[in-house]
């Protein structure tokens, strides 16, 4: 008896229980291992979002199981994003300054040469005066145009939708812009067609003056402007064509941003160029969950065509479904 159970106990329970420990041991290398090929990218993440705080953007190795892959995707994806948001809002505050500091500078010039007395004479003074009230004409606008891009982004700027005729408000525009138009003794050719729409009239009137504006702006003397209001399938639409310089395919991409401009030192039209007022038309437009779109090439004229829905369908001028964003 006394042997069978020391034969039991030296022969069977010994190996077994040391198996058992090697088991053991190696089940807890091979589940730290594990752990740590889940923990060690999850640390990295934690680490990098840390930096975040500190205004650090560092990318993150994409390593570790599938989900810990996808995570780390995701959180270098919102990494650029922030970066480009940041970078943006840093050009914007750049764009913005210089657009302020230029007329400032000018109304505090002739402001002090007034007040000096550098600048005397009836003659003198009221000259000054003039480019003092044009500056300020010109800031005036440039915070208009930037309360209105602001509230359009935020969402708060009430689109007012009421039936409207476009073509009414076409007429209109046309006819406050008559001298800028018989200033260049520009030929308008229009097709304006009745075109009921159920959108903001005031917004679409401001859409319409910064087409209309541009063209004029960028046509060459004594040349022709087409403007047509017409319906296409289920869009409204509105078409500004100009034989002016045209925009090569590379600032058509850009045309659209703030502040862009493809030729800084060219101003003219109203006189308040600083490149918001297609940035302003698309934003409007696509409140109206329409879209804006350029035909062009260099030396060939442009055409701008904004399209916006009828009985709230949204489609492209080829039936496509529109794709706004951005
Ligand atoms: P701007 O106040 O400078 O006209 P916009 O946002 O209206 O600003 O236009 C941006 C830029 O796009 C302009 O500076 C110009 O370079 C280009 N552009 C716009 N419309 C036309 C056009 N009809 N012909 C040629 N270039 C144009």
């Amino acid at each position: 008896d006394i042997s069978i159970s020391v034969l039991f106990q030296d022969e069977l329970m010994k190996p077994l229980f040391r198996a058992g420990i090697i088991a053991l041991i190696i089940s807890f290398f091979i589940g730290w291992l594990i752990a740590r090929w889940i923990t060690r990218p999850l640390e990295k993440i934690s680490a990098a979002a840390g930096q975040i705080a500190g205004g650090d953007y560092v990318a993150v190795p994409i390593e570790g199981p599938e989900e810990v892959r996808q995570l780390a995707g995701s959180f270098n994806e919102m990494i650029g994003k922030v970066e480009d948001s940041l970078q943006s809002q840093r050009d914007f505050v750049a764009n913005v300054s210089h657009e302020f500091k230029t007329p400032l500078t000018s109304i505090q010039g002739f402001a002090q040469a007034i007040s000096d007395e550098a600048i005397t004479g009836k003659k003198e003074t009221k000259k000054a005066a003039g480019i003092i009230l044009n500056e300020t004409d010109r800031l005036n606008h440039l915070v208009n145009d930037l309360l209105l891009l602001a509230r359009l982004d935020a969402g708060t700027m009430a689109i007012e939708k009421t039936d409207v005729d476009v073509s009414l408000i076409a007429e209109n525009v046309l006819e406050r812009l008559r001298f800028l138009i018989q200033n260049k003794k520009l030929k308008i050719t229009k097709h304006l067609d009745k075109l009921v729409l159920n959108a903001d009239g005031e917004k679409i009137n401001q859409v319409i003056t910064n087409l209309l504006d541009n063209a004029i702006k960028y046509s060459p003397e004594g040349s022709e402007i087409g403007l047509s209001v017409h319906q296409e399938e289920n869009s409204g639409v509105i078409e500004v064509k100009d034989s002016g310089p045209g925009i090569s395919k590379n600032d058509q991409k850009r045309i659209f941003e703030r502040f862009f401009q493809v030729d800084k030192s060219r101003k003219g039209g109203l006189g308040r160029g600083v490149g918001l007022g297609l940035a302003i038309a698309k934003q409007i437009i696509i409140a109206h969950d329409g879209d804006i779109q350029v035909t062009s090439q260099t030396g060939a004229g442009s055409t701008f065509v904004v399209l916006l829905p009828i009985h709230g369908k949204t489609t492209t001028k080829n039936g496509r479904k529109n794709n706004t964003s951005g």
